[in-house]
């Protein structure tokens, strides 16, 4: 078996350098451990940036994609198969929403979902309805579509020129939203909850100008919920925990258990401005793909997830605000569910470097922000040990720096 320093070395030789990884070879996993390939164990508390929410090796998963696989894994989208509709149908029915387009990834879904607000602002108020705003401090992905609509200068140095028609509006800042959109708005982009940009969420009042705001100028109200949606705020989708409707929402991350998978669910109104040839994607929305999807949300149904992140977010909300009201270099906790972040006053990264030493997984996230994406399986024993292991982290660095 290679060791951790022959796979580094190749990767070293043999790969572009964009990921700055940290240095364990992961191996295998089991519900919400992790195991290296020398058997160290690791509690997770990343899950694949929020994709693992069942955890690792779920018997259900396994077996069903077990099953698929030597059945049917791919099928142009040429042909119909079984579960394309099947999870079309119940998205849809989650969501209020009317018609799903299956992507690969994140990113695609965002492309997808502005290509068609594109299509929707042209039918509605010609060419010069193309215009996009979207939030300073958000992440949307890395194509040049999603890029332009990222409001962080460290993602976008270096690819310019983007897409120029893209107005950026601080996060909460109701006058501001209200002065960029007009007749030439098509969409208004936005996270409920920045992921990447540090666990920040909209307020109601601002999600509610947004709508408003959408509504007078006839644009399209897309919602990002890659990293918030499909069960980390505690409700399926999160726009859900704020109560107020998108007419477009973009999904991906959990929802095929890490077969890749994305998607963009819209109303009908905006639905029917595509028609056949406009979008499409070769692996998009396959038979393993979607199977697993259905299977995902069966198993968050079956074994009421939902109430766990509940029950077990707010005591890691308990957990961390007790963290940070005995100082240990921590300031604030932000987000919600199985999504929140504690913000520090010195660097997370190397906490985040010390955790794996510890045997704990914890996640980096604008400099200063240790985010939690918990799989949904989390209990509040796997809670006290993150915790511990933090406090101890925190304090090392404290008497570091006395
Ligand atoms: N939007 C948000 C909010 C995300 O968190 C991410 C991924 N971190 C993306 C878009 C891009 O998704 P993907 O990496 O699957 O393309």
């Amino acid at each position: 078996m290679n060791t951790f320093e022959q796979i580094a070395e190749l990767e070293r030789q043999y790969l572009l350098q964009t990921y700055n990884r940290y240095p364990v070879v992961l191996a295998r996993g089991k519900g919400v451990f992790l195991w290296d390939i020398e058997g160290k164990k690791y509690l997770d508390f990343v899950s694949g940036i929020g994709v693992n929410a069942l955890g690792h090796a779920h018997p259900r998963i396994v077996k069903a994609i077990r099953d698929q696989a030597a059945k049917l894994i791919h099928v142009s989208n040429l042909y119909y198969h079984e579960y394309q509709g099947p999870l079309a149908e119940k998205l849809c029915k989650l969501s209020g929403l009317n018609r799903a387009f299956f992507s690969n990834s994140g990113t695609e879904a965002i492309e997808g979902s502005i290509k068609l607000a594109r299509l929707a602002g042209h039918r509605a108020g010609g060419e010069a309805k193309c215009r996009l705003v979207a939030l300073e401090g958000s992440y949307h992905g890395r194509t040049f579509g999603a890029l332009s609509l990222t409001g962080q200068e460290k993602h976008r140095k270096g690819f310019e020129p983007l897409l120029e028609e893209v107005t950026f509006v601080k996060q909460n800042d109701v006058e501001g939203l209200r002065a960029a959109v007009s007749d030439n708005t098509c969409a208004i982009v936005l996270e409920p909850i920045f992921g990447e940009g540090g666990i920040y969420e909209c307020s109601v009042e601002f999600l509610r100008e947004c709508r408003a705001s959408a509504d007078q100028h006839r644009a399209a109200l897309i919602f990002d919920e890659i990293q918030c949606g499909l069960g980390r705020t505690g409700t399926v989708f999160a726009f859900q925990s704020f109560g107020v409707t998108p007419d477009i929402v973009a999904i991906a991350k959990p929802i095929a258990a890490g077969i890749p998978l994305g998607a963009f669910i819209a109303k009908e109104e905006f639905a029917t401005a595509i028609s056949p040839g406009q979008h499409g994607t070769t692996f998009g929305g396959g038979p393993l793909a979607c199977r697993i999807a259905l299977e995902f949300l069966s198993i968050v149904e079956e074994e009421k997830l939902l109430e766990n992140v509940n029950k077990v977010g707010a005591y890691l909300q308990e957990k961390l605000k007790e963290l940070v009201s005995k100082r240990n270099a921590a300031i604030g906790v932000r987000g919600r569910g199985f999504i929140q972040g504690i913000q520090l006053e010195i660097p997370a990264r190397p906490i985040v470097d010390e955790g794996l030493a510890e045997g704990v997984l914890f996640n980096s996230t604008h400099d200063t922000v240790v985010r939690f994406l918990p799989p949904f399986l989390l209990e509040e024993k796997h809670v006290d040990k993150g915790i511990r292991v933090l406090k101890k982290l925190l304090g090392k660095k404290r008497a570091a720096a006395a």
